[in-house]
């Protein structure tokens, strides 16, 4: 058997989001900017920019989709825009919204695209993480600074991060049949959760909907 994966994951609640995102738009609102266009990076983007229109009372919310985190605590190498578009913001001030700055290279590119294509007056970057030890920018405006490395494990993306975390749990030993009492442990080792048996149940079937591990009997071992 090979050593168990070590990361450090935060588990988000849907309060601590909007507490958040509260936050930055007063800190958006204080320092005087005024956003006539919200831009939401897909994926992660889509709930904080949703509630920050809401706190600032803006209607015109857009969004791109830019891929780089690919899986559960890894990425490709350079993020990219995945449907480029052009539309016409001229004379627009825009808001580009994500849910964390970790590399910084969605907004990056994010910025960069919308700048080039879209001609706005002005454009600004929000989230409500920033992780300063690793990022290649500072957002505009950002709440919480994250000052070790952690992966932030949204609500929106509950069922994709349990299923990766499982596969990385169990890919440390990929011939192995794991009982799910076994990985409920190892979730204590690898990422200090404690999950309840029932979740890492669901979790381990829905895994195998999605094909990645195959069932016998009560336990499961990694689809190859
Ligand atoms: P980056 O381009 O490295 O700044 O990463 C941006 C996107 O990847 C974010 O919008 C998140 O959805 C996801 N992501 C990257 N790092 C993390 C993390 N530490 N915790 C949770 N999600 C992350």
């Amino acid at each position: 058997m090979g050593e168990l994966p070590s990361m450090k994951v935060k588990p988000v609640k849907w309060e601590d989001v909007a507490y958040w995102c509260k936050l930055l738009s007063k800190r958006i609102r204080d320092s005087g900017y005024r956003p006539d266009v919200v831009i939401a990076i897909a994926r992660g983007g889509f709930v904080p920019a949703r509630l920050v229109c809401d706190y600032l009372n803006i209607v015109d919310l857009l969004s791109i989709k830019v891929e780089h985190w690919i899986e559960t605590g890894k990425h490709i190498e350079r993020a990219y825009i995945k449907y480029p578009f052009k539309v016409d913001l001229t004379g627009k001030r825009v808001l580009i919204v994500d849910d964390i700055c970790d590399t910084g290279e969605s907004l990056i590119v994010a910025r960069e695209h919308v700048e080039e294509h879209c001609k706005p007056l002005e454009v600004k970057t929000a989230t409500m993480q920033h992780i300063p030890s690793v990022a290649k920018i500072e957002p505009d405006f950002y709440v919480d600074v994250v000052k070790e490395w952690t992966w932030y494990m949204y609500p929106w993306n509950y069922t994709e991060d349990m299923v990766n975390l499982t596969r990385k749990i169990m890919n440390s030993d990929p011939q192995k049949q794991w009982a799910p009492e076994e990985v409920k442990e190892a979730f204590k080792i690898a990422y200090n959760l404690d999950v309840p048996l029932e979740t890492i149940k669901e979790v381990m079937e829905e895994a195998t909907l999605r094909g990645f591990l195959e069932k016998n009997g009560s336990k499961y071992k990694l689809k190859t």
